[in-house]
C-alpha cells in the first residue's frame, strides 16, 4: 500500500510538491531517543530500535529528516521517489 505522509519541512531532501514526503520510508522517534543516535540510524533498522514514550507530539520528531544540502543524505539507506505517495521511480 503507498504511503501517504504529508509534510511541510521544505528544506528536508525528502520533501515533494504540495507537501509530501518522497522518501521510501521514514522512522518517528521520541526526540530524546533521536538525539541520541548517528544519522545511519534511521528507517531502515528501525525494527531494533526499542520502543519509548512521548507525552505530546512535541516529543517526537522524524529522525529521516536530513536538510537537502547536507553531506549525509546517503548515510541512513533510505531513497527518494520521484513520484508522489509510493511511486516507485525511486532516486538517491
Ligand atoms: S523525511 Fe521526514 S522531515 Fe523529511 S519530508 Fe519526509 S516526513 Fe518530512
Amino acid at each position: 500500500m503507498p504511503q501517504h505522509i504529508h509534510c511541510i519541512v521544505s528544506n528536508c531532501h525528502y520533501y515533494g510538491q504540495g507537501n509530501k514526503c518522497l522518501a521510501s520510508e521514514i522512522v518517528v522517534v521520541s526526540d530524546d531517543f533521536g538525539a541520541k543516535q548517528p544519522d545511519t540510524m534511521d528507517a531502515t533498522q528501525a525494527s531494533t530500535f526499542p520502543p519509548s514514550k512521548a507525552s505530546t507530539c512535541m516529543e517526537t520528531c522524524c529522525k529521516t529528516f536530513v536538510p537537502s544540502d547536507s553531506n549525509q543524505i546517503h548515510a541512513d539507506g533510505v531513497t527518494k521517489s520521484q513520484s508522489n505517495f509510493g511511486g516507485s521511480n525511486r532516486t538517491r
